[in-house]
């Protein structure tokens, strides 16, 4: 079977709407998918329905952005249940904090001399959050840089022109709201933080301490050489091993789905993933075989 625990639609910075990513997961053989969009859940409902009716495993996700040390880091939860009011209310404050960010990056832009950034990102950036990805398919489109990597180096990256720091959720409310959705949170690709091998440890330490559960082994970012060491870690600090392509375009590098299966040695994240399957089933079944007021 093959799992995919991490994509990203149009409801964040993915191009292609929920049911559309289904639809790709589905034709690259994906067998159980969550949709894991930057914090937000708005693609859930339509991607939980495309779901269904193509036979493919779905559970809910979230990435949630999370502040720690000074650090940006992403923490998914999967298997939410995406209604939980405290959940819906901490995502809320971090698409809050997108917006505000987003005017500061486009007076930045404007005093580089790139005008009209804001409106143009609009365009770009048309569900509910507004990221860093939109303002590169601007710079792109409108002829500023060539590559999004470039338009990243150049103005988007820490410390660059159009840079502006943010103070995300720290680690353990994002896990709070994870488990307090009944999820299971997961530490996503933690190998592109730029981490030591200690800091990486102390952050897998505190995530842990926090009540997080899982951390990617094959994860975006990740070269198959550092799948063993991943698997590693996570068998010392005894968490469950996700996978997940990180898929954002069928333009990009990444396909849903296309990567080795998680190494032997691993407790991996299947079963629990097949525990929220089943109670999503008898929770569909409780409610429709509820009788009408
Ligand atoms: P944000 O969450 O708005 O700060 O934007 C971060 C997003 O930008 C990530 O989720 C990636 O999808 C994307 N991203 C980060 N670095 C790069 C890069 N060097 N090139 C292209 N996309 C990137
Ligand atoms: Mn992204
Ligand atoms: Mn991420
Ligand atoms: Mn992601």
């Amino acid at each position: 079977m093959i799992f995919d625990l991490h994509m990203h639609s149009r409801a964040s910075d993915g191009t292609l709407a929920p049911a559309e990513v289904v639809k790709l997961a589905a034709a690259c053989g994906v067998d159980v998918m969550a949709l894991t969009d930057h914090d937000a859940t708005d693609g859930v409902a339509e991607a939980r329905a495309e779901a269904g009716q193509l036979g493919v495993g779905f559970v809910a996700g979230v990435e949630v952005s999370v502040t720690w040390n000074g650090r940006l880091l992403h923490i998914i939860g999967l298997g939410i249940d995406e209604r939980h009011p405290d959940l819906q209310q901490g995502l809320a404050g971090l698409r809050e904090a997108r917006r505000a960010r987003a005017f500061k990056m486009a007076e930045k832009l404007e005093r580089s001399g790139i005008p009209d950034a804001l409106a143009r990102v609009g365009e770009y950036a048309n569900g509910p959050v507004i990221s860093r990805t939109h303002f590169a398919r601007f710079l792109v489109d409108a002829g500023y840089v060539a590559t999004p990597e470039q338009a990243f180096r150049r103005y988007l990256r820490r410390g660059k022109r159009a840079y502006v720091p943010m103070q995300w959720a720290p680690l353990e409310q994002a896990i709070g709201w994870i488990n307090g959705a009944g999820g299971t949170a997961v530490i996503a690709h933690p190998l592109r933080y730029g981490l030591g091998p200690q800091r990486l440890r102390a952050m897998v330490a505190d995530f842990k301490a926090c009540g997080g559960e899982a951390i990617e082994v094959i994860g975006s970012g990740h070269d198959p050489s550092e799948y063993q060491r991943l698997a590693r870690l996570a068998n010392e600090f005894g968490l469950l091993a996700s996978c997940g392509s990180d898929f954002h375009d069928p333009a990009g590098r990444v396909l849903p789905g296309r990567y080795p299966a998680l190494p032997d040695d691993c407790v991996t994240i299947h079963e629990r993933v097949h525990a929220s399957l089943a109670a999503a089933a008898r929770g569909v079944a409780q409610h429709t075989s509820r009788p009408a007021a």
